[in-house]
């Protein structure tokens, strides 16, 4: 039978997650039609009802392991996806330091496997999930796109590294297909309705997520990680995006692929806002936007954890035409809500 692929559907793998619930809802709100599959290792189902909730549509959901070819041969025949966004990963720098095969097992095979089957079943773009954590410990700032990537501090930043290079490769051996790399750096904030955000399971390796249970009384004291780096005040320096502003750059990511604007067949982007926010200001930004007073000390500095890095975005800007556009203390405020919203606090 002959099969006709359909541009306006796009596939979604990890799109129970945080970052692909907040990309699902963009998409849907841009008029396309959604097809998430996730093993819910790492999420909830429940993140669908809050899509559903937000975009009045919930969308087509598979359960299963992208790396199970058999499930994901069924998938590639059953929808006529031309795109796929492919976040599922694990994503823990510190649990891939304590079970690096793990890690090189998921997120290597997934990719590899949806790759393939794109290959096979005629599918044209991809557009992958990578991460600022590429450019380990830059020379120097702000990174562009140019900089070159220092060897990976972790089996996690190394399936990102590898995995770009898998993407590169393919794509420049496929000429049907064409990829877009987004080099993420830190997502923060969840949607402003609160149907959706974050949802780390156990204790947060990240800074966010800390500080909102510190606030909501589940973590007794935050801890800041160094104030002896050579930054201004001594804190770390990272580049905070909105997790809708990210979800934004996808969709505009999938329309450059969609309409066969990009420059050459694989490319990459980075993501961020472009300024530099030290982690003493980010709590003290928390502070300030809900009125709270946090609980934190200064702790020692954490391993392999580099002392700086922001984007530079004009490329985005300029190729993409997207910018950030929330204010950090809008999503920091989004943050508060969605962990007092999930806790049932006032
Ligand atoms: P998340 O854990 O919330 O989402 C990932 C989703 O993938 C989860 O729902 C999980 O259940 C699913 N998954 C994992 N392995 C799977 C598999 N083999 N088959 C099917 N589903 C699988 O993480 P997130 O924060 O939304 O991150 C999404 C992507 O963005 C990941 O690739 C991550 O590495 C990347 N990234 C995240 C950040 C960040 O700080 N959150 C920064 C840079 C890059
Ligand atoms: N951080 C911190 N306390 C925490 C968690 C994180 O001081 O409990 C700091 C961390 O050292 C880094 C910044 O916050 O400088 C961002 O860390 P996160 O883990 O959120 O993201 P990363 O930049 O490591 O990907």
């Amino acid at each position: 039978m002959e099969r006709t692929i359909n541009s306006k559907m796009v596939l979604v793998t990890g799109g129970t997650g945080y970052i692909g619930s907040h990309t699902a809802v963009e998409l849907i709100n841009a008029g396309y039609e959604v097809v998430i599959v996730d093993n819910l290792s790492n999420s909830d189902i429940t993140s669908l009802d809050g899509v559903e909730r937000i975009t009045g549509h919930r969308p087509t959901f598979v359960e299963a392991d992208c790396c199970d070819r058999d499930a994901m041969r069924r998938l590639f025949e059953s929808y006529n996806f031309d795109s796929v966004i492919h976040f599922a990963a694990f994503k823990a720098v510190g649990e891939s330091v304590a079970e690096p095969m793990k890690y090189y097992r998921n997120n290597m095979l997934s990719i590899l496997t949806i790759l393939e089957f794109m290959c096979e079943y005629g599918r044209h773009n991809i557009l992958f999930s990578s991460s600022a954590t590429v450019y380990g410990d830059a020379d120097k700032l702000p990174v562009t796109e140019l900089t070159p990537r220092k060897p990976a501090t972790s089996p996690y930043g190394n399936t990102k590294q590898m995995a770009e290079d898998i993407l590169r490769d393919t794509v420049a051996a496929n000429s049907s297909l064409r990829g877009i790399a987004l080099r993420y750096f830190n997502p923060i904030g969840a949607h402003p309705s609160a149907h959706i955000g974050e949802l780390p399971r156990g204790v947060p390796n990240n800074l966010v997520p800390y500080i909102t249970q510190t606030a909501a009384g589940i973590r007794e004291c935050l801890s800041i990680f160094g104030d002896d780096y050579p930054t201004p005040d001594g804190s770390c320096l990272r580049d905070y995006i909105d997790v809708v502003d990210l979800a934004r750059a996808h969709v505009v990511a999938i329309e450059r692929m969609t309409s066969g604007r990009c420059k050459c067949p694989y490319e990459v982007f980075n993501v961020g806002t472009g300024n530099p926010v030290s982690v003493m200001e980010l709590v003290r930004g928390f502070e300030q936007a809900n009125g709270i007073k946090l609980n934190y000390k200064i702790a020692p500095r954490r391993a392999g954890d580099v002392a700086a890095v922001w984007a530079d975005t004009t490329l985005a800007n300029e190729e993409l035409g997207w910018h950030a556009e929330r204010e950090l203390s809008d999503t920091l405020r989004s943050a508060w809500l969605w962990e007092r919203t999930i806790r049932g606090l006032k």
